[in-house]
């Protein structure tokens, strides 16, 4: 069947702005603020040079929320089960944070690519600040900016080496 690929993170780090620039389309509500609810969401990746699909997850609950890092780890174990390439999204400009580390431990098990994504690079002096977010002892990881659109074409790169 057709691989899936499944973009994991805690809320506002870009994940549906990523997910929109890889389908192509605006699908995903790319929200301001986080702690909106809704679905997950898969479509056709338009990025690679094999079929695949792209499964947008989370953005459920927020952080003030008691239940949240249970929520975000509930989409980091189902993208565990059920893709075969994960997206670790996380934001460059800002700090690591508890939810990140609590998803990183979890995905450190498993047994598909997980790619480290920085995203809001959107300045190429953004690209060295990988800092604290290389202790999370990910191998791969890409700087991308969902917003200006930088970062794809070596993500791309990435995906069809391993499709
Ligand atoms: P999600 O909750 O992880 O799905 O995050 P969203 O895609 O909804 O984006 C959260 C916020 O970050 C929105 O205000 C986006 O416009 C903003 N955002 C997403 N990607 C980038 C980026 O590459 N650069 C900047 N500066 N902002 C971004
Ligand atoms: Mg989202």
């Amino acid at each position: 069947s057709t691989p899936t690929i499944a973009i994991v993170g805690r809320p506002n780090v870009g994940k549906s702005a990523i997910f929109n620039r890889m389908v192509g389309r605006r699908i995903a509500i790319v929200h301001d603020q986080p702690g909106v609810t809704r679905d997950r969401l898969s479509a056709p990746c338009r990025l690679t040079d094999y079929a695949c699909h792209v499964m947008d997850t989370g953005g459920i609950g927020s952080d003030l929320e008691d239940g949240f890092t249970e929520q975000v780890a509930r989409e980091a174990d189902m993208a565990l089960a059920s893709a075969d390439l994960i997206m670790f999204v996380v934001d460059s400009r800002d700090h690591l944070t508890p939810v990140d580390i609590s998803i990183a431990e979890r995905l450190r098990r498993a047994e598909v690519p997980v790619l480290l994504v920085l995203n809001k690079a959107d300045h190429e002096k953004q690209d060295l600040n990988l800092g604290e977010f290389a202790g999370l002892g990910f191998k791969d990881e890409i700087f991308l900016s969902a917003a200006h659109g930088r970062g794809f074409h070596d993500l791309t790169q990435y995906l069809n080496g391993y499709l």
